[in-house]
């Protein structure tokens, strides 16, 4: 038996959080998928110190159940599990859609809106030491985390702009930046080359694959693999405190790829700044629809963005 709701919100992160809270207290009565990370992407960071409010910073946990408790308060509805099919109502006569969602769990959602905040993950080398110092030396973002390491010598993987923007935020911060690069010449632009180039912090290791982190309790050093599969193939190791991937982000939005406009690397494609998508009721906040800033707080925004964009439509459709 399907069940009849206003708004449905898939991702617990920031983003769907807020547009929780916006949406709960508009009377739009959401429910909630939380997706397969309850809390999403933040909870693998160590520390939040970036986020306005917290002058002392906040363990992501803390923070991302204050936010879940928040939206309970004022009536957003939880369930566990994730969405695995979809099928958008594409009228456009201006009359309410409906739009039905099939959950893991058995169970069906026929929604007149809905917000999509399922986020991106970060690639990952796949090396089992990465998986098991995760949180611990281990990090996607430097502009998170980055700040845990000032006076210290860490590593960043990745040759296009995320690595050298990245590079370039570590070496004001650290005492020393490898930059570990695949191949012979660096993806980014010329400009974020340069900086990275002409920085006597930053040392880049052309032509290098990490082959292990070494470490037990935290990363202590990384074994790399100079020229892998030549005859030149030389393996060196660098004593580091940090390892940090640029390596890329997959917006989670697979899921879509029938049913909405998406770029090229699968981000959905909203109008302008705006949270509404190709579909009429259909929205898409936070990370999964924004290559560029991926931060928590702009996340948030874009949540409150598109819950508010929510009621709007629904009152028009009335
Ligand atoms: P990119 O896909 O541009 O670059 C990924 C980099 O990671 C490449 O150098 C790639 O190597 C390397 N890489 C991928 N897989 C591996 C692996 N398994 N091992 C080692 N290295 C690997 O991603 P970005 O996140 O850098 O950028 C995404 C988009 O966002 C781009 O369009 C970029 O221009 C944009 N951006 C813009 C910024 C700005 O304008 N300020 C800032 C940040 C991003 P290879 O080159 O060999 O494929």
């Amino acid at each position: 038996m399907e069940k009849r709701v206003k708004c449905l919100i898939i991702g617990s992160g920031p983003a769907g959080y807020t547009a929780a809270i916006y949406a709960s207290r508009a009377n739009l009565a959401p429910v909630l998928v939380d997706g397969p990370q309850q809390g999403g992407q933040l909870t693998m960071t160590t520390m939040v110190e970036n986020y306005p409010g917290f002058p002392d910073g906040i363990e992501p946990f803390q923070m991302m159940d204050a936010m879940r408790s928040q939206a309970a308060s004022f009536g957003t509805e939880f369930v566990s599990g994730l969405v695995t099919r979809v099928e958008l109502d594409r009228r456009t006569d201006g009359r309410m859609t409906e739009h039905r969602l099939w959950l893991d769990n058995g169970e069906e959602y026929i929604a007149q809106t809905v917000i999509i905040a399922t986020g991106s993950s970060a690639k990952w080398l796949g090396l089992p030491s990465e998986k098991a110092l995760m949180g611990r030396g281990v990090s996607a973002c430097a502009t998170c985390d980055g700040f845990f390491y000032r006076g210290k010598t860490v590593a960043v993987v990745g040759g296009g702009d995320t690595a050298c923007e990245e590079a370039s935020y570590l070496a004001g911060l650290c005492k020393k930046v490898y930059l570990i690069v695949r191949k012979p010449y660096l993806r980014a632009t010329e400009i974020m080359q340069q900086r990275v180039l002409n920085n006597e912090k930053i040392e880049v290791l052309f032509e290098h694959n990490t082959l292990r982190l070494t470490g037990v309790e935290k990363v202590e050093g990384a074994d790399l693999i100079y020229k892998k599969d030549t005859a030149e193939a030389e393996e060196r190791h660098i004593d580091i405190d940090g390892f940090f991937l640029a390596i890329g982000h997959h917006p989670n939005t697979d899921l879509f790829k029938d049913v909405l406009e998406r770029d090229e690397e699968g981000y959905i494609a909203v109008r302008g700044d705006s949270p509404c998508t190709n579909v009429a009721g259909v929205f898409a906040a936070g990370d999964c629809a924004d290559p560029h800033y991926r931060q928590a707080i702009v996340a948030a925004g874009s949540g409150c963005k598109a819950a508010m964009e929510a009621d709007r439509y629904l009152q028009a459709c009335q």
